[in-house]
């Protein structure tokens, strides 16, 4: 039989979930290969279960996960208080649309309020949807507040962005795989290099700028983190030109590099902040953008919404996540574990020709590969590290990025460096 036909057989079978557990990784593979578009390209493993650290793919075999699915897992894998908030308000209640109000909202957004230090809160489902949020409701304040023209309001961001997938954010990208052949592309942004607070100066000259779209970590770009000072200049250059400084948290924020925020360690307070993938520990899409109520407020009814935007079941969830984060002090233990990595990593690099960098901050870090950008190197260290028990995924070429759930302990990351010191010098010439 095939596998094909084998699954469509297992889903038509009462014993359904016993005979998925029989599909072979392989198996698995080829259908998402038949009938699934190729918009990815994953490393060769099926997972089928996680718990804190770890995940095991259908044949039992165990890893760390090095990933943590870009950062949206950082509480670990089916972290039980946050899947308890998350089937508790599946059986009560689920989805009532903005059309009603429902009795997980509120709560919801006064938490986050008090959470975050911002008036209000406006709730989305996906990253990408949420800076789709805050271009729009920046564009909006620019032409009701600031006195823009009308359609003459510009956007600054950065060389080499990640902000999601939409029409309008890749039209901004300068990565080719993610904007060639997706024309006619959204106009109104302008591009900068990252951390060149004097090329942001110079282009908050124009009087038409409504604001700065900035990961205050590159994360996908392969972990650039900008030098000390520069979120505190370009908030404080984006506040003279009357413009708004818009940090897009979604992967460095939630404890992800040591604090809540990755501005945080600057104590630099963004007019508008964007945050998504932890803010559910993983196990739901939530996001959010956050603003006082000077921003927030251009927004009214009618003007911008979602179905599932702030829906009860995402209500709770993220109230766990938030939760686990404060109560398991997952900010602290990872600036804790991350100055090890990269002390750890720093020791191997004097005896290794096979690395040539680490840097990060918190648990978000990426080593450099000697060897060129276009080489399968990285990839081929990835594989290996998967037969070794842990799992990373190389980001633009020769870069890896090292992102472990931040519930991880010093003995396992310890356990961790091992096994990527060990397999990085069997690639040793
Ligand atoms: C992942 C990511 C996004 C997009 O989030 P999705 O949930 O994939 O749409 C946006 N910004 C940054 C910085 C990200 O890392």
């Amino acid at each position: 039989m095939s596998s094909a036909q084998r699954t469509h057989f297992c889903l038509n079978n009462p014993k359904y979930t016993i005979m998925v557990r029989e599909l072979t990784s392989e198996q698995a593979i080829a259908l998402e290969d038949k009938y699934g578009a190729h918009n990815y390209h994953p490393l060769p493993v099926v997972l089928s279960r996680g718990e804190g650290v770890h995940v095991w793919d259908l044949e039992g075999k165990k890893y760390y996960d090095f990933l943590s699915a870009y950062s949206a897992v950082n509480q670990g894998h089916c972290h039980p208080k946050i899947v308890g908030a998350l089937t508790e308000q599946a059986k009560t209640l689920t989805l009532t649309s903005r059309a009603f109000y429902n009795d997980a909202l509120g709560e919801y957004e006064k938490y986050m309020s008090e959470f975050f230090g911002f008036d209000k809160i406006l709730p989305m489902n996906t990253g990408a949807e949420a800076v789709e949020t805050a271009i729009k409701l920046c564009r909006k304040w620019a032409y009701e507040v600031k006195g823009t023209p009308e359609n003459e309001a510009k956007i600054i961001v950065c060389e080499d962005n990640f902000h999601g997938r939409t029409t309008t954010i890749i039209s901004f990208s300068n990565d080719p795989d993610a904007q060639k052949n997706f024309g006619p592309y959204t106009g109104g942004f302008i591009k900068i290099p990252h951390n060149d607070i004097d090329a942001l100066k110079e282009a908050l000259q124009d009087p038409n700028v409504a604001g700065f779209l900035v990961e205050p970590i590159q994360g996908e770009a392969g972990v650039f983190v900008p030098d000390e000072g520069y979120l505190t200049a370009a908030k404080e250059a984006c506040t003279a030109a009357n413009a708004l400084f818009i940090a897009d948290e979604v992967q460095t924020g939630i404890a992800r590099t040591g604090k809540i925020l990755a501005v945080d360690h600057e104590n630099v307070k963004p007019d508008m902040v964007i945050m998504g993938k932890a803010l559910s520990g993983g196990v739901y899409p939530v996001s959010a953008v956050m603003a006082d109520n000077r921003i927030m407020d251009v927004i009214k009814p009618g003007q911008h919404g979602s179905t599932f935007g702030g829906n009860p079941i995402a209500a709770k969830v993220a109230m766990a996540a938030l939760d686990v984060v404060k109560e398991e002090k997952l900010a602290e233990n990872s600036q804790k574990l991350g100055e090890l990595f990269r002390e750890r990593m720093n020791k191997f690099i004097e005896s290794t020709d096979m690395v040539t960098l680490v840097r990060g901050k918190g648990l978000l870090n990426a080593i450099i590969i000697n060897d060129t950008p276009d080489s399968s190197t990285a990839w081929d260290i990835c594989v290996a590290l998967k037969e070794n028990g842990l799992l990373a995924k190389p980001t633009h070429g020769n870069i890896i990025r090292f992102a472990p759930p931040l519930v991880m302990t010093e003995e396992q990351l310890h356990d961790c460096c091992d096994i990527i010191e060990r397999t990085i010098r069997t690639f040793e010439k």
